[in-house]
């Protein structure tokens, strides 16, 4: 660990990361946990700096942020890798990985009960009958499925775009970069420079 790191902790953001628990997990395996690492948010305090300017307009508009990844231990990616080996979901290096750089957040807006809005698909594209094809080294028709993942894929209902669309404004508002395939995953524009964010073990 290191003295770059934030843990957020702020009744504005929600921490619920995916590989901490089971019910909304690719890989149908706790690995944070299992390692010691838990349910905790840390991000570099490059990105903590960003993403605390989202306090007054989350407060503002009855908004939380809900945080399904931020940094995410080294040992834990190569753990998850295990599990799903197939190409497209975990790099083979993890430090090539901005989440083990501390330097991506996967996320969602909810309401200030908690609840996520609608979005085209779950963060993490999470569905439990893919999931399970997934971990059985099937990935074909989840593939097909992460189309609806893509900040292009139009074919949705006007509140998920809508949703998809105010959030990815929100996050590049205070300078986060988007991935075209992969609408909840925000990252530092600088954030895979080896020497200014190298991996964090
Ligand atoms: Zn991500």
């Amino acid at each position: 660990m290191t003295e770059k790191l934030v843990e957020i902790n702020n009744h504005n953001f929600i921490i619920e990361l995916m590989y901490a628990d089971t019910k909304q997990n690719m890989t149908g395996k706790p690995v944070y946990k299992e390692i010691g690492f838990g349910n905790k948010a840390l991000v570099h305090k490059d990105l903590w700096n960003k993403l605390e300017q989202l306090i007054p307009w989350l407060e503002e508009h009855k908004r939380k942020l809900k945080i399904f990844d931020a940094y995410r231990p080294p040992l834990a990616h190569e753990k998850l890798r295990e599990v799903i080996p197939q190409p497209g979901f975990f790099a083979i290096n993890p430090a090539t990985s901005p989440h083990c750089r501390a330097t991506a957040v996967d996320v969602c807006l909810t309401d200030e009960n908690g609840n996520e809005l609608t979005y085209p698909t779950l963060v993490d594209a999470y569905d439990p009958d893919y999931a399970t094809e997934v971990q059985q080294g099937k990935s074909e028709a989840f593939f097909e499925y992460l189309k609806k993942a893509r900040h292009d894929y139009e074919d949705a209902s006007k509140e998920a775009l809508h949703n998809r669309r105010e959030l990815k404004s929100l996050m590049e508002s205070i300078g986060l970069k988007a991935l075209p395939h992969e609408w909840w995953h925000y990252e530092l524009p600088n954030g895979r420079e080896d020497d200014k964010y190298p991996m964090i073990k």
